[in-house]
């Protein structure tokens, strides 16, 4: 196993002004924005080709992506699953760890494959010369002949419009920045969205509040999550997502556009589950009335509290290529965005297959990103890389 760190030029930003608002600026070959799980895994693989790169996160430390989620979230894929190239996840490969064990489990692996993190570095602007991409981030600048966008799918919460109608006194947060019940007042509690988050948070919230779960509910899988499924069906279930639901099978390329409307099907919570707990499933919530939430049925609930579990979308606020297409991100195969050669995608949603945005899924498509990387490098690029470093 290779542990030589990364040559780190990446982060030596070199003194003195270059550009207006801008006092360092660097040459590196590959900018890979976002230190999560994909980030990290491509880096593990460029590192061992001796590349010169450099992972910019915005995050104070590796691993926040995960530690910032609720408190009592426990991943729904088995540890056996949850590492990352080099060093499999420690313990008991059936257990479900904590979103903190993932997130320590993140930070280690940087450390020790000394991977060339820069945290508290938010990408501002990405930009093309037409030969050469320029990442700032604030002040600093890195200069660059491939960008890779691993800054996750979960970046911009989605709320309704109507959500900025209800009262100022119901309490409302995203499953974004919902982390327990202690954040809710007395009173009912709306989840709106019956997903994974959505259904979890009702079970935990119905322990001390009163709780609506509004929306259409999704299928389940036909089994009980937990260590026989981790051991048995899961397997299944992931070689179905990798190898079967891809771009690259008949049967991915007709299923796999249709899954992007669809919903993921409840995985550890039944709707059983949630009847037993008291949990009342009501319909859709469509808008505001009287100060309460109202339903597709015409029922206005009266909320104390909401929590929209409505999901995410994927924001490049920072991307300023006017050349890029705006169906850009549609035009990419396993991360290669055909629109600009050097720009890649990685860990978004379905970008090869059903498991993409999953932990197995990201370290098979950073392997392969790896790989294409790896081919593109002419040694004419390589030079010109090594003298834009030298001057
Ligand atoms: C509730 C929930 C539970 C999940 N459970 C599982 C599970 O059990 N198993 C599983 O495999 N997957 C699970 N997922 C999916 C998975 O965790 C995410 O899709 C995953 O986080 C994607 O990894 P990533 O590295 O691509 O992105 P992230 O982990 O989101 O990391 C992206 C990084 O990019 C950084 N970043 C973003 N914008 C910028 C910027 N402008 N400049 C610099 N840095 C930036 C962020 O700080 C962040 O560190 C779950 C997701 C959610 C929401």
């Amino acid at each position: 196993m290779n542990t030589t760190p990364a040559t780190d030029t990446g982060g030596t930003v070199g003194p003195g002004k270059v550009g207006p608002g801008i006092v360092g600026s660097a040459a590196v070959d590959t900018v890979i924005i976002g230190a999560g799980q994909s980030g990290l895994a491509l880096g593990y693989y460029l590192a061992q080709q001796h590349r010169n790169f450099v992972i910019l996160d915005a995050g104070t430390r590796v691993g926040d992506a995960w530690r910032s989620r609720w408190d009592s979230l426990r991943l729904f894929t088995p540890a056996k699953y949850n590492g990352l190239p080099g060093r499999p996840f420690p313990g008991d490969r059936l257990a479900f760890p904590t979103k903190n064990e993932q997130a320590d489990y993140l930070e280690d692996y940087a450390s020790r494959f000394h991977l060339p993190v820069r945290l508290n570095t938010a990408v501002t602007r990405l930009s093309h010369d037409g030969r050469r991409f320029h990442v700032t981030a604030g002040t600093q600048r890195w200069t660059a002949a491939n960008v890779v966008l691993a800054t996750g799918a979960c970046q911009l919460p989605k709320t309704p419009g109507f959500a900025a109608e209800l009262p100022s006194d119901v309490v409302q947060f995203h499953s974004h920045n919902y982390k327990n019940p202690a954040q809710l007042k007395p009173g009912p509690v709306l989840v709106v969205g019956v997903g994974n988050s959505g259904a979890e948070i009702a079970l935990e919230t119905s322990r001390t509040h009163e709780t609506w779960l509004a929306g259409t509910p999704s299928a389940e899988i036909p089994f009980r999550h937990g260590r026989t499924a981790a051991r048995f069906f899961l397997p299944v279930v992931r070689f179905a997502g990798m190898h079967v639901l891809n771009t690259n099978t008949p049967v991915g390329r007709k299923v796999l556009p249709k899954m992007a409307a669809m919903a993921t099907p409840l995985i550890r919570t039944k709707l059983a589950d949630l009847r037993a707990a008291g949990v009342r499933l009501v319909p859709r919530a469509t808008g505001v009335q009287d100060g309460g939430v109202m339903l597709d049925d015409g029922q206005s609930l009266p909320v104390a509290n909401v929590i929209w579990c409505t999901g995410f979308t994927e924001a490049y606020p920072w991307l300023d290529i006017p050349a890029l297409p705006t169906n850009w991100r549609e035009q990419q195969h396993r991360g290669i965005v055909d629109a600009l050669p050097g720009l890649y995608l990685l860990g978004k949603d379905l970008i090869f297959a059903a498991a993409s945005e999953t932990l197995p899924g990201v370290c098979r498509d950073a392997k392969y990103l790896a790989k294409r990387l790896a081919a593109t490098r002419t040694p004419q690029h390589a030079a010109e890389v090594q003298s834009e470093l030298a001057g």
